[in-house]
């Protein structure tokens, strides 16, 4: 993180250029030159798919920001909220933040992510999945389209999407309040056990409301890609979020709340059954629920109080069958024998799990091989699917 007060430091800017190719060069450019964003810092994060920077608005955004000084060339490596290029005797309101995405125009690990949008119905038409500059197009859309729904949706903290111009994305960044991102629940100091429930609460309510109100499963839901922001939990990285018709998304929807309860067992929370957090997700009404069922305090209400707790050996054995199920939206496109061969007397209880997405009758199996679905391991480590395959 490069975040110094006087680090003007050539070489570290070199640096931090070097990774962006000359076309995100022109994207950032012209994102600058149009006001969006003005002074470009240090890298936030470095990940597999993409890279995350630091930046201040420019002055289209908000007419109370200093005038953009410095061209893209002459970028001022400083970490200043309060400076005021013009004139430093005014006392300025703190400039606005940006956390700017850039997925890498490098292929290689977006080739095993087709199946997020294959399927999917907002982009169903965009066949250019074998172009790859077309594909990190469509991927930082489809994370832009998503942040946008569910921010709007303002039932869910996420960060303010600003733009999208290719392969770069401007939101806004979420700051501990000295420049530093705020951090991911994993790094989050929790204040006591109890401060732990009720973010396990939280992310099982918040599971929830993105199913039932954002109409999205996250897909990679997990303590590193949700931020901790001035006392609430943001969540992060939705480019591979898919609608409930997606033909795979009950399968991204089990593995969220597997990776959720994982962790936060490994921290020591007594937690639910998998299955108990999927039936709370998916069921559009609660039984003895009476709140408001786009608000996340009545919602945490009703899990604390009234989803009961996992019972050891009991539950784990129904979860085990859970997992080895296929939970596609149309029972139709599967063969009954593959349930028996799993349920092994249980298929009732799968039927009215999924029942209420029956009577929806996605005619999934069209667009969607599923053969080619089950879920393979490299998506999931834990040995627990190993006895599927
Ligand atoms: P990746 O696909 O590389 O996992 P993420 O969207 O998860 O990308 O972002 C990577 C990291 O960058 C996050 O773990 C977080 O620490 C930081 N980050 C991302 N977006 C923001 C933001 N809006 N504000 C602050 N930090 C952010
Ligand atoms: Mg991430």
């Amino acid at each position: 993180i490069s975040r110094g007060k006087t680090n003007k430091d050539k070489a570290n800017r070199a640096t931090v250029e070097n990774v962006l190719d000359p076309r995100t060069m022109r994207f950032l450019k012209a994102l600058t030159s149009r006001g969006i964003i003005s002074d470009f810092n240090g890298c936030i994060s470095t990940g597999k798919e993409a890279n995350v920077y630091h930046a201040f608005a420019g002055d289209t955004i908000s007419p109370f920001e200093p005038k953009t000084h410095d061209s893209f060339e002459n970028l001022v490596n400083t970490y200043d909220p309060y400076s005021n290029p013009n004139n430093n005797d005014t006392i300025l309101e703190p400039r606005k933040e940006y956390a700017i995405k850039i997925y890498k125009t490098s292929i290689l690990v977006f080739k095993d992510r087709e199946r997020y949008v294959d399927g999917e119905y907002r982009f169903r038409n965009s066949r250019s999945q074998h172009n790859p500059r077309k594909m990190i197009k469509i991927w930082a859309e489809k994370e832009f389209r998503n942040l946008k729904r569910i921010y709007q949706s303002k039932v869910i903290p996420v960060p303010k999407p600003i733009e999208v111009k290719n392969n770069v994305l401007v939101m806004e960044f979420l700051n501990r309040g000295d420049g530093f991102a705020s951090p991911r629940l994993k790094d989050y100091p929790y204040k006591d056990h109890n401060d732990i429930v009720h973010y396990y609460h939280t992310m099982i309510v918040y599971i929830r409301l993105l199913y039932q109100v954002c109409r999205l499963v996250h897909a990679d839901l997990s303590e590193y890609n949700t931020l901790v922001h001035k006392n609430k939990l943001y969540v992060i990285d939705v480019s591979q979020s898919v609608e409930p018709e997606h033909p795979m998304s009950l399968d991204f929807l089990r593995m969220d709340i597997k990776n959720i309860n994982n962790y936060f067992e490994r921290m020591g929370v007594a937690i639910f059954a998998e299955r108990i957090i999927f039936q709370f997700t998916i069921s559009e009404t609660l039984d003895n629920f009476n709140g408001n069922y786009s608000n996340e305090d009545d919602l945490r209400m009703y899990v604390k109080n009234n989803l009961p707790l996992k019972v050891p050996g009991k539950d784990d054995a129904e979860d085990e069958i859970f997992r080895s199920l296929h939970l596609v939206r149309n029972l139709g496109g599967l063969e009954e024998r593959d349930f028996d061969r799993y349920t092994d007397g249980k298929f009732d209880l799968l039927k009215s799990l999924i029942a209420h997405d029956n009577e929806k009758n996605f005619s999934a199996s069209e667009q969607y091989n599923f053969e080619d679905n089950t879920l393979s391991n490299d998506d999931d480590d834990n040995e627990d699917d190993i006895s599927n395959s």
